[in-house]
């Protein structure tokens, strides 16, 4: 047999190094504003359209490539930031392994145009999985423009795998907050489809943060800094009770690389033991300076994971610097080791209308079973469903359920009489509601049935275009990031449906005038919106629900009584009348069950002896 090691064609080779370094559109963004980076610009734009599906243009005012480099950066391992193994070992740029270009020329088609200041022609290449198809000299503004068009077309069965435009321009987004935030001094902005995203002058860190996340960041953070022999640490923090549900918000930075990185971020998480609303995700934007020689980068194609000498070390200062600046703003629980949730124990000198409350708060007055005016929500159940509990176990009894009944004939169960229901619910835990049926009793879920009720209310409110809106006596601004306004506006209709008055009011402002009735008042309307947005993103991510079920979804979990909400009786009697005039009473939201029913023939069984 002859011999059948063949070497792969570079477009080949080419297009299998692509799998690695570009998987979205989004990894292409980063690939080419890092680059605009590393070629010194101080003015980047990124322009998408389609998600980047169809376009991914930068356009950089950096060094430009003479027409020899710009030939060159599309070849595989062509690049002009390391030499020799040893520079490795020394990396301050972003990029350093020479595959980007080449691998995204593979793949899309390419339209490079790029001049340096000292020359008075610029080049302009025009390249299509991996063959130049055009390139000529052309008069061109000192800097770059890399076009980056119909990604994966010659891969479809990559192009096919891409996810929703929403879910491709989320990465990029992502991405490109990554990068602003690295690099505040450098101008960037983000179009997508004629929108303009993002505007951000050069500026500082604290402004940058701000202005990537919304104007009303500028007073949550909290500054760190720390110089060490091995690290040095700046950045800033959030306060804890603006921690979020989500961990979007947090950021490190190793040599100004973004990082992901477990191990660290439990160091800044343990430092706010004990001061952090449960489940909920502190804000940090924290950057590590660490001598190059010390860090391994090379680990990860796409370098978000790092590898570091001084792991023990670099996590014990995180720590303490997190710690003490918590400590310096008067944000650290008192030095009682043992407590449990912070906030009533907190120590403060400080005026207190520099403290604001945690994030989610309702009126612990507020009855969330009192009837409304408007008769539009209480729905007429349906026909299958019981309206009334007790009547439970006459259905399950009539479909011949023999498992549920007890007919008195079962000798070994003491107290077979069993009273005809109607007993009082009462509450376990201010969490579990138990009520007697026939049959034995019902557990129920107080905050799975309360979000179960809210949600198809919610709904059918959608539905009926009328939620009920109650006003504010001081209509609020709320600004937002720029996606954020724009997720606004496209969900506009039905935010107003919900009961939200709300309109836009300026640059990525709105100005909210009224809530939905259900929530109570004493809430602030900024609050109101923004946990509805990111509970919003949340379930976008997590569930594949039409737009309005997620909202409803969204505004039923924020508003819903939560463990440890006592209940009277008759807001007990209440809440499982409309549980089960619900359509499905024992789904909750998560799709779990939200009643378990324990029959008195089980509980015998259990007690028998042998
Ligand atoms: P790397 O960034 O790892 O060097 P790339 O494939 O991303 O590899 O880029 C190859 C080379 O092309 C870079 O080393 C750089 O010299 C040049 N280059 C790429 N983008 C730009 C740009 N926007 N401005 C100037 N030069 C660039
Ligand atoms: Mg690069």
């Amino acid at each position: 047999m002859s011999d059948i090691i063949q070497l792969l064609p570079d477009t080949v080779a080419n297009q299998i190094a692509a799998g690695e370094v570009v998987q979205r559109p989004a990894s292409a963004v980063k690939e080419l504003i890092e680059n605009a980076i590393d070629a010194g610009a101080d003015k980047i734009r990124l322009i998408v359209k389609d998600a980047g599906k169809s376009l991914i243009q930068v356009i950089d005012n950096g060094c430009g490539m003479s027409v020899t480099d710009a030939r060159l950066c599309f070849e595989r391992h062509a690049t002009s930031k390391i030499r020799e193994a040893a520079d490795l070992f020394a990396i301050r740029t972003m990029g350093f392994r020479g595959e980007a270009l080449a691998s995204i020329a593979a793949i899309a088609h390419v339209e490079l145009k790029t001049r340096r200041v000292e020359d008075e022609l610029g080049t302009l290449i025009e390249i299509e999985g991996s063959a130049v198809t055009r390139q000529e000299p052309a008069a061109l503004p000192a800097g770059t423009s890399i076009c980056v068009k119909n990604l994966f077309y010659n891969i479809p069965a990559r192009r096919n795998f891409l996810k929703s435009n929403p879910v491709e321009m989320r990465h990029i987004v992502d991405e490109f907050q990554r990068v602003a935030l690295a690099h505040p001094h450098i101008f960037f902005s983000l179009h997508s489809d004629d929108q303009e995203l993002f505007h951000l002058p050069g500026e500082s860190l604290k402004q940058r943060i701000v202005h990537v996340f919304g104007n009303t960041y500028n007073q949550r953070l909290v500054p760190v800094e720390e110089e060490t022999t091995i690290i040095n640490l700046k950045g800033f923090i959030g306060k804890p009770e603006f921690a979020k549900k989500t961990r979007g918000e947090q950021f490190f930075f190793v040599n100004n690389r973004f990082v992901k990185d477990p191990y660290l971020n439990h160091a800044v998480v343990k430092a706010y033991e004990g001061i952090l609303p449960p489940d909920s995700f502190p804000l940090y934007v924290l950057f590590i300076e660490i001598d190059p020689a010390k860090i391994d980068i090379n680990v990860h194609p796409t370098k978000t994971e790092i590898k570091y000498e001084d792991e023990r070390a670099i996590y014990a200062i995180l720590q303490s610097a997190v710690k003490r600046s918590l400590g310096r703003y008067n944000i650290t629980p008192t030095l009682d080791f043992n407590q449990e949730t912070g906030f009533s124990h907190m120590i403060s000198p400080k005026p207190l209308e520099e403290i604001t409350p945690p994030s989610i708060t309702f009126n612990p007055d507020f009855n969330p079973f009192e009837h409304t005016k408007s008769g539009s929500r209480k729905q007429a159940p349906s026909p299958s469903i019981p309206q009334n509990w007790d009547t439970l176990y006459q259905i399950t009894e009539k479909k011949g359920d023999t498992q549920l009944g007890l007919h008195g004939n079962d000798a070994d169960v003491p107290g077979e009489h069993v009273q005809p229901a109607k007993k009082q619910p009462f509450q376990l835990h201010n969490r579990y509601i138990i009520s007697q049926i026939h049959s034995g009793f019902i557990l129920i879920d107080q905050q799975a049935a309360h979000e179960r009720i809210l949600f198809e209310q919610f709904c059918q409110q959608l539905e009926n275009r009328q939620g009920a809106s109650q006003q504010s006596l001081f209509p609020q601004t709320v600004t937002l990031s720029g996606p954020d306004f724009q997720l606004i506006m496209d969900l506009l209709p039905d935010i107003q449906a919900l009961g939200f008055q709300i309109r836009e009011f300026g640059k990525h402002t709105f100005v909210v005038e009224g809530i939905p009735a259900d929530l109570t008042s004493g809430v602030s309307e900024r609050q109101v919106l923004e946990q509805l947005l990111e509970d919003y993103k949340n379930n976008q991510a997590a569930l594949k629900l039409p737009k309005r079920e997620k909202l409803a979804r969204s505004l039923a979990k924020h508003a819903a009584i939560k463990p440890g909400m006592a209940l009277s009786a008759d807001d007990m009697a209440e809440l499982i009348d409309k549980l089960f005039a619900c359509e499905m009473p024992n789904v909750s939201l998560n799709g779990k069950p939200i009643i378990l029913t324990f029959t008195l023939q089980e509980l015998s069984a259990r007690f028998e002896r042998d």
